[in-house]
């Protein structure tokens, strides 16, 4: 018999397959592995983490959860470093090192009522902001950059 056909939405459905804990926990579950991580850390890492907790989730519950915990700012995701990381619950600028990955999230209110004054002036609704600025750490420009 085959029963057990993955739901494309991974949604429970009255009856059928149901997932295995409260859609909560694992996005609690899935905030501590990026909050313990020391950088950003990618889709295949948290799922790695996961996997080590002895507990199968498909990985359409995991990209579920990233995405409420993003909607809500408790995570954001860094492009450059293509991983996650802690949010702060509002929108920040990615300051991200080229050298060691090391990723910096700062507020600027003035960059985004800016960038939302901007967008409405265009039409653009339900906006979400991506700001990332790539460079070099203070640690890492005072390690190179010291010649002498
Ligand atoms: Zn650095």
């Amino acid at each position: 018999m085959i029963e057990q056909r993955q739901q494309a939405e991974g949604a429970p459905r009255p009856g059928g397959r149901r997932p295995h804990r409260p859609a909560g926990r694992l996005n609690e579950m899935i905030l501590a592995i990026i909050r313990k991580a020391a950088r950003p850390i990618r889709v295949i890492e948290i799922r790695s983490a996961l996997d080590a907790t002895g507990e199968a989730i498909t990985p359409s519950l995991v990209f579920r959860a990233l995405g409420q915990l993003s909607a809500r700012g408790a995570i954001q995701k860094v492009e450059l470093a293509r991983g996650y990381v802690a949010g702060t619950g509002a929108p920040r600028i990615a300051l991200v090192c080229d050298a060691c990955g090391d990723v910096s999230l700062v507020a600027c209110e003035p960059a985004f009522a800016a960038l939302d004054e901007l967008a409405g002036r265009h039409g653009l609704s339900g906006q979400r902001f991506v700001i990332e600025v790539p460079g070099r750490c203070a640690i890492c420009a005072a390690t190179a950059g010291d010649v002498a």
